[in-house]
């Protein structure tokens, strides 16, 4: 750290490694091949991918249909300018986002990542009041410990930490509110005799100024980065409630939760909710290609739908609506269909319960959360000590190294362990891993 040049890992490579050389003080792993849920190193290492590649392999490295997928359309188009120009990878995928994602989502905009998809939503929430003459919804309300993507306005909207800090006078304002996290309460309750009380801040603050509120964005059910923070699904219904209430816009950041990660095919459908924008990336392209989308209600489309030029959306990105990613979009999609991948899920979430729930006997064990195909663990058995500020906390990279000696490729979040596979991960392999963590974190 401090000298920018110990970022440059390899003379041979003279690239950055996000975090790698801050987080762990070890050289990056050279990975030469994957298959299935596996990583192969140049030094003839097979690792098992407990973190999907951060969350976005889905069916497994090298997947056979999907690499037929990417060659056949590498063949036949690899990229063309999206504005103007039309192809039928993307609008496949549209049609076949629409028709799985939460009723009402309709318009589909492409971008290229999920920072991008999140920035897009952004300035369509800000422009559609512009462009219906509601000038005055101006701000955003978003939760604790939000994580939203590392570019300017997704980190003006993630709640401010040790990734934002440098750059705080870069970032616009936004006004924060509670997030549900159980374990934590942040109004000192139980959940199981609670009633969602922290969702009355986020009332308060609507009933205060919702007037000149223009979205109200959250990652349903699943804070990643904050911490792996599983949400009670009353929580996610009542913050459509009260957006509808305020006529306000809820935004939903499922760059992580969607496709099948939470168990359902969007995290939104735990609670039957519908937003007014979803957030797409990661596993949009099932980890092969960097793709973003982000939907939007007939609504939204139609209040930028004029000839007036100050009503477009001035928006693109050079590689929008990439067909290789499309293509492979819509392959992953069938493989959801053909081989049901969500009971697949509903498996993989039983196993995880069933290995991580044990682990609560541990002293230094404060919380077990499972959701879908991920679990997570909280190494802090005190819930008044506040773990989140524990990014840096030497025991994830102590964590980590431990793991990686046993061939198993996790990176916790400070004090919070987290296992989230590739879905086509066998029985077999998720009893090795959860045996894995288990025994590193006896040792420990
Ligand atoms: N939103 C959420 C909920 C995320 O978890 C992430 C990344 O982890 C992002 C947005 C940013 O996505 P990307 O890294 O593709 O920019």
């Amino acid at each position: 750290m401090g000298d920018p040049l110990h970022l440059i890992d390899r003379d041979r490579q003279h690239s950055w490694h996000p975090y790698t050389q801050a987080w762990t003080s070890r050289p990056p792993l050279p990975i030469v091949k994957g298959r299935g849920v596996y990583l192969y190193t140049e030094d003839g290492r097979k690792i098992l991918d407990g973190i999907s590649s951060w969350w976005v392999n889905l069916h497994g490295h090298a997947h056979p249909r999907l690499n037929a997928a990417l060659a056949a359309q590498a063949s036949q188009l690899e990229h063309v300018i999206f504005a103007g120009c039309t192809h039928a990878p993307a609008i496949d995928l549209a049609e076949r986002l629409v028709e799985i994602l939460p009723p009402g989502l309709t318009r589909v905009f492409y971008s290229d990542n999920g920072s991008t998809a999140v920035e897009v939503a952004l300035k369509m929430a800000w422009q559609y009041w512009r462009n219906t003459g509601r000038d005055e919804r101006r701000s955003f309300i978003t939760l604790d410990r939000a994580y939203h993507g590392d570019t300017i306005g997704a980190m003006s909207v993630s709640a401010a930490s040790s990734f934002t800090e440098p750059f705080t006078p870069l970032l616009f304002p936004v006004t924060r509110t509670h997030e549900p996290y159980c374990y934590r309460c942040p109004v000192g309750l139980e959940r199981s005799t609670c009633q969602i009380e922290c969702l009355n801040a986020l009332e308060s603050l609507l009933r205060e100024r919702g007037a000149t509120v223009a979205a109200v964005l959250v990652e349903p059910m699943l804070q990643g980065v904050g911490g792996m923070i599983v949400w009670p699904a009353e929580f996610l219904a009542g913050v459509r409630r009260l957006c509808d209430s305020y006529g306000t816009l809820m935004i939903a950041d499922e760059v992580l939760t969607g496709f099948g990660r939470t168990g359902r095919m969007f995290a939104c459908e735990h609670a039957s909710v519908t937003p007014d924008i979803i957030c797409l990336s990661k596993g949009i392209t099932a980890g092969y290609l960097p793709l973003g989308a982000s939907v939007a209600t007939e609504a939204i489309y139609e209040a930028f739908l004029s000839d007036d030029r100050q009503k477009t959306f001035f928006h693109g990105h050079s590689y929008a609506a990439n067909p290789l990613a499309c293509a492979v979009g819509v392959a992953s999609l069938d493989l959801f269909l053909e081989r049901d991948v969500l009971a697949r899920i509903g498996r993989l979430e039983q196993q995880l319960r069933e290995g991580l729930e044990p682990l609560r006997a541990l002293s230094i064990v404060g919380d077990v959360r499972v959701i879908g195909g991920v679990g997570a663990i909280e190494l802090d058995s005190n819930p008044a000590t506040d773990a989140s500020s524990g990014y840096f906390d030497e025991i994830g990279p102590r964590l980590a190294a431990a793991f990686l000696e046993q061939n198993l490729l996790i990176r916790p979040l400070g004090r919070i362990v987290y296992f989230m596979p590739p879905y086509v991960i066998s029985d077999d392999e998720t009893a090795w891993a959860l045996d894995t963590i288990a025994k590193v974190l006896r040792a420990i």
